[in-house]
């Protein structure tokens, strides 16, 4: 199973491929929205890192999701402040406190995220928002979990999904969040949420294998 090593490894990843993909984030946040998801992204994981040092001795998994939950809450700001931190917050719980994670607790962690998101926006499947991301991403972590996969595969069942979830975003018209405010122009996009969110999977599948 995934132990705190993941946990933490997941969170340098993320910090990382979002540094790292900061640009291209404001890019399509500029596109439908005001520009700020790739700095607002950016701002929250990297004030994640310095706390990791600070983790006591026996922290498990769901800490460290709740350290995470509550720096982005903190820092973020904006609409995918408080929906990650929801997230992260949910997952946490999710979590318990399990020092290692299996795949179908791996899975439920996911699900606990996206109920999290939608409990929190109340975005459905198709109003191009993270959830197109991150609903597909639970499903086949769900799935995966079922047929017995590890817990590597399972994540990586997840990632795959949100990449997917991130590119059917760009057809679709917004139906909440700022990008909504654009109507049919919206549509021919990428999402900017679901990019980030299939970015974040896709490092805690990295994280895993
Ligand atoms: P803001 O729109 O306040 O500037 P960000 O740019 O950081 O916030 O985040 C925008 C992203 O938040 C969108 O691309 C979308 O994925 C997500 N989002 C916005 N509103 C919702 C909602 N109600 N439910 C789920 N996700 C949402
Ligand atoms: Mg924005
Ligand atoms: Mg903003």
């Amino acid at each position: 199973g995934l132990d705190i090593t993941w946990a933490v490894d997941w969170v340098r990843r993320s910090a990382d491929v979002i540094a790292e993909h900061r640009v291209e984030l404001i890019k399509l946040d500029r596109e439908i929205g005001d520009g700020d998801h790739g700095e607002n992204m950016d701002r929250g994981f990297q004030a994640v890192l310095p706390k990791l040092d600070d983790l006591p001795a026996g922290s498990t998994p769901g800490d460290v999701l709740k350290l995470v939950a509550t720096t982005l809450i903190s820092t973020v700001g904006g609409a995918a402040g408080p929906l990650y931190g929801t997230a992260y917050l949910k997952g946490a719980v999710a979590a318990g406190s399990a020092t290692s994670l299996d795949g179908s607790a791996i899975a439920a962690v996911l699900t606990a995220a996206r109920d999290g998101i939608v409990l929190r926006g109340k975005a459905e499947s198709g109003d191009k928002t993270m959830v197109d991301a991150w609903t597909p991403a639970a499903e086949a972590a769900d799935a995966a979990a079922s047929n017995g996969s590890d817990v590597a595969a399972v994540l990586g069942a997840a990632a795959d999904a949100a990449a997917t979830g991130s590119d059917a975003t760009i057809p679709l018209v917004a139906r909440k969040g700022r990008a909504s405010y654009l109507g049919e122009r919206s549509a021919g996009h990428r999402d900017p949420g679901a990019q980030s969110s299939a970015l974040l999977l896709r490092a805690a599948a990295e994280a895993a294998s």
